[in-house]
């Protein structure tokens, strides 16, 4: 990075305030739409204070989803928010965790880096968050860079110094920075309080951080004065201080943003007045106010039921093939623990989504079953794709098919783990992860959906489908229709005599764009259009 171009980098740094869970995220990616939408060049970053080394091992109950990025990274959802605002492919700079800095700080010191030094958390973790800022920002015009969790919780402290610090890295002139607070409303005395979000302030301002932006999210619309209250109490003018209620649709908030004053801030910081051209984000909020003539309903094969976050790109990547086809959708939950064939016939398809650990799999392998005896349009990812297998196995008469990740011992292991996996089972960092090329063979339907033969998809799983077994395999229905560009690893298989059941061993939804969905996805919709 040549100084010039730095010196005119400019960076923004999303933080919250009162609550966490009321949108930061979506607020930072939707600036980056903004941006996006003038014509600059964004990149965007996630920093979480907690101490794992990746989102890997969190309990998706708890976490949401894990996001898997090109180069095979495990991290937070909010990646996902971001590649689906601002259509950009991730990687592991973008997502800076405290457990992997302190790690790696804690590696160099044993390798003698310090020259003796006493190893701090100021200035060397600091540094080291400022360090992986600059490296995720490199190429961007203006970087984002959103800090997890709420200022003044106890882990998050070295990043609020490290962004602090970070002004005098490149120029005050050259950060933004916007807290996100909540204001709520109380019902009994019928007014928005702004205490909490003061008090917000205020810690802020105790970690030496004047906010230039302040982003007041609540349930319903407030009133002005509450922006004019916040801005006397915190030092930020009044037109810096946004006003921004629940929307309806995530993806309705870069408009919103636009039209409120965050754009001028955003022209007086980048110096850029173009007006947002927004035209991709209104026929999104087009295709989604619709009404529909006719509505598909997909049954989502679900072990975690109380929690959207958990299947979250699936269930945005079948929304936009759903938009794309001009058809509504009902997506109904399936409990994979109590699902019998009832649930299975009263959808028009069935999404098997990925999955670790036996809980739920015997009705994700009915599922697959039910799809194959009823030519129920069908579409397994990952976990989808490996408990369709074993239904197929089965069906061709090995009644003890599975896989070893459930049934160690079974003889018939058509979905296994190969050789160099072994013994590695349950710690972090040793799957499949990540994009890996495929071959579709000629005349298939995933080469049909896909339009192409070489395609590359991302991958987060430890068990291969058993090529010893393919025989059994085709008996019961499904044929390999895509395979590693050395045959060695199944990629896709599915049913030639069958509407649409498709699966693969990769996580299509991770690609999927709102305005761009995946051909898999639209391939499912198609099918169920006709059922
Ligand atoms: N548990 C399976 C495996 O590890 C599938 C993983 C997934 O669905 N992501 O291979």
């Amino acid at each position: 990075m040549d100084s010039e171009k730095k010196s005119k980098q400019k960076f923004i740094f999303v933080t919250g305030g009162v609550l966490s869970g009321v949108g930061k995220g979506i607020s930072a990616a939707s600036i980056g739409a903004v941006l996006q939408a003038k014509g600059v060049n964004v990149s965007i970053q996630k920093c979480d204070p907690y101490l794992n080394v990746d989102a890997g091992l969190l309990n998706p109950a708890e976490h949401g989803e894990c996001f898997v990025t090109i180069d095979g990274a495990e991290t937070d959802l909010d990646l996902g928010h971001y590649e689906r605002f601002l259509d950009l492919e991730l990687t592991q700079k973008n997502a800076t965790l405290s457990g992997r800095l302190l790690s790696q700080l804690i590696m160099d010191e044993r390798a003698g880096k310090f020259g003796g030094k006493t190893v701090q958390l100021v200035p060397h973790l600091t540094g080291a968050i400022q360090d992986a800022i600059q490296l995720a920002a490199d190429g961007s015009d203006v970087h984002i860079v959103e800090i997890g969790g709420t200022v003044g919780d106890y882990e998050g402290l070295s990043f609020v110094e490290a962004i602090r610090e970070f002004a005098a890295r490149v120029g005050r002139e050259n950060c933004l920075y916007v807290h996100v607070v909540y204001v709520p409303f109380i019902g009994t005395s019928k007014e928005f309080k702004t205490k909490p979000a003061q008090n917000a302030l205020n810690d802020l301002r105790g970690f030496g951080i004047v906010p230039d932006c302040v982003i007041v999210r609540t349930d319903d619309p407030a009133p002005e004065n509450v922006a004019g209250k916040i801005s006397q109490f915190s030092g930020v003018r009044e037109d810096a201080v946004i006003l921004l209620s629940n929307a309806k649709t995530v993806f309705k908030v870069p408009q919103l943003i636009a039209a409120s004053g965050i754009n001028d801030v955003l022209t007086r910081f980048t110096g850029n007045d173009n007006v947002p051209d927004l035209s991709k984000w209104d026929k999104i909020i087009e295709a989604q106010a619709k009404q529909y003539d006719k509505t598909v309903t997909v049954g989502l094969v679900a072990k975690y039921m109380d929690n959207e976050d958990t299947y979250i790109s699936v269930l945005e990547a079948l929304k936009a093939a759903a938009w794309q086809e001009d058809v509504g959708l009902d997506i109904k939950w399936i409990n994979a623990e109590t699902a019998a064939d009832e649930d299975f016939n009263s959808v028009d398809g069935l999404v098997v989504p990925g999955g670790f650990g036996e809980r739920g799999v015997p009705g994700k392998i009915n599922a697959a079953m039910y799809a194959l005896d009823h030519k129920k349009p069908y579409l397994g990812l990952c976990l989808g794709l490996q408990v369709a297998v074993v239904a197929a196995a089965r069906r061709s008469g090995l009644a003890d098919a599975n896989s070893t990740e459930f049934d160690a011992n079974t003889p018939n292991n058509v979905v296994y783990i190969m050789e160099g996996q072994q013994g590695k089972e349950s710690t972090g960092g040793t799957l499949r992860l990540g994009n890996y090329d495929a071959k579709l063979y000629d005349g298939t339907k995933v080469a049909e959906a896909y339009g192409v033969t070489d395609v590359v998809e991302r991958h987060r799983h430890r068990y291969e489908v058993n090529q010893s077994f393919t025989e059994a395999i085709n008996n019961g229905g499904l044929q390999i229709s895509g395979t590693s560009p050395d045959g060695k690893l199944v990629e896709f298989v599915e049913a030639s005599d069958h509407p649409y059941m498709v699966a693969t061993q990769a996580h299509p939804e991770l690609k999927s764009r709102p305005n761009r969905p995946h051909p898999l996805f639209v391939g499912l919709i198609r099918a169920a259009k006709q059922v």
